[in-house]
């Protein structure tokens, strides 16, 4: 069994994960992350399409209102550009009936990554030392001992795969997650656990969809590519293309709960005969699409997690941001006393937890 001494660990190779092992590189302080799946970046996942980076998980940052994603894309050098929002939008009501309605410009205006979201994580992964992460290591239990922490990698009533010790860890994921999966030897207290219980991981219930075409038939009869849909099974649809060139893309979300979610065959077809029925014959012929059910992802999403179109108002758990003496801060974007649940919210809660280690 792999056995290792560090000075932190972080559990959960995120954004803020990711953004704290960046922090502490800039204090040259040694870590380990320890990442479940066996790939980085969480609920950031983008794929590749000849050049284009159509993303499956968080597309949007809003400058006026996220200083730090402002701050962390122009330090790495990356590169935004504006939510295509010009034209008509449409409305399709519960009996398929589709009109069309005045467009709108999203208040804050909304941007995307030039080369995806995933350029975040690509490009903070460069900047920590070499060997700093372990893929495939899930944690299943959390156990303190008196000057530090042990944490065990493996399945949980299995043997571990692997122990780390620390004086100090960073809890890098959503508190339901943590709490429905992962054991604390002394128990954390019912108020805790209870309200991480409660606290939903945004979007962790949804399911995303892209569809990528050579032309934007929708843009050439004035509409913007918003939708709306009180059928199904898209409820929300958006221009989801390059800049300005090809591939021209649509992207939105399924409005259907997550246990009807199973035959992704026959939700693919009801897509686009959907979209289809929105913006014409051609949208039915993606030259490629993508379906990414978040809530079928182990590493992200419990049982209660289901389609929301309410933020809910996120704050540190039981007013919480540590456990156990500060030996285990809590990192992870829902914790967050503002932006909690979004991209913003993972950078300032990874700031605060490395702050207060
Ligand atoms: C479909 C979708 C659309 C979204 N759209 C937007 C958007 O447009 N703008 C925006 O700002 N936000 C958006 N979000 C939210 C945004 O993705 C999150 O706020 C952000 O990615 C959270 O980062 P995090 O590091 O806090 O959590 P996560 O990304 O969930 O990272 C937690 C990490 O912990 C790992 N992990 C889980 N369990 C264990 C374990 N036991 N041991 C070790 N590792 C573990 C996971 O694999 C994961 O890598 C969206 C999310 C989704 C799913």
């Amino acid at each position: 069994m792999v056995r290792q001494t560090i000075d932190t660990i972080i559990i959960g190779g995120g954004l803020s994960g990711l953004y704290a092992a960046w922090l502490l590189t800039q204090k040259n302080m040694p870590f380990v992350i320890l990442e479940a799946r066996g790939r980085m970046g969480g609920r950031i996942l983008t794929a590749e399409h000849h050049g284009f980076f159509p993303d499956l998980g968080p597309s949007w940052y809003w400058p006026e209102i996220n200083p730090k994603m402002m701050q962390l894309i122009q330090t790495l050098g990356l590169k935004g550009y504006r939510q295509f929002e010009q034209g008509k939008g449409r409305f399709e009501t519960s009996n398929g009936l589709v009109q069309t309605v005045r467009g709108y410009s999203t208040e804050p205006v909304s941007w995307r990554l030039t080369r995806g979201m995933t350029g975040l994580i690509t490009t903070l992964m460069e900047k920590i030392p070499h060997g700093s992460i372990r893929l495939d290591s899930p944690v299943c239990e959390i156990e303190k001992k008196k000057n530090h922490v042990l944490v065990n990698v493996g399945e949980p009533e299995e043997m571990p795969k692997a122990q780390f010790r620390a004086p100090r860890v960073i809890l890098a994921l959503p508190p339901r997650l943590a709490a429905a999966t992962i054991l604390f030897t002394p128990d954390l207290s019912h108020n805790l656990t209870q309200a991480m219980l409660r606290m939903g991981t945004w979007m962790a219930g949804q399911a995303k969809f892209y569809a990528l075409y050579p032309e934007a038939c929708w843009r050439q009869t004035g509409l913007s590519g918003q939708a709306f849909s009180q059928r199904g099974p898209l409820g929300e649809i958006h221009d989801g293309s390059n800049r300005d060139q090809v591939p021209f893309g649509l992207t939105g979300f399924l409005n259907i709960p997550a246990a009807q979610r199973n035959d992704e065959k026959a939700i693919t077809r009801a897509i686009l005969t959907q979209l289809a029925a929105i913006y014409g014959p051609s949208a039915a012929q993606p030259t490629q699409f993508y379906y990414q059910d978040w809530a079928k992802e182990k590493y992200t999403a419990t049982q209660f997690d289901q389609p929301s179109n309410e933020h809910p108002l996120y704050q540190p758990p039981a007013g919480q941001t540590a456990i156990w003496d500060g030996m285990v801060q809590m990192a992870g974007s829902e914790t967050a006393d503002q932006h909690g649940g979004y991209l913003e919210g993972a950078l300032a809660s990874a700031a605060r937890a490395v702050a207060n280690a």
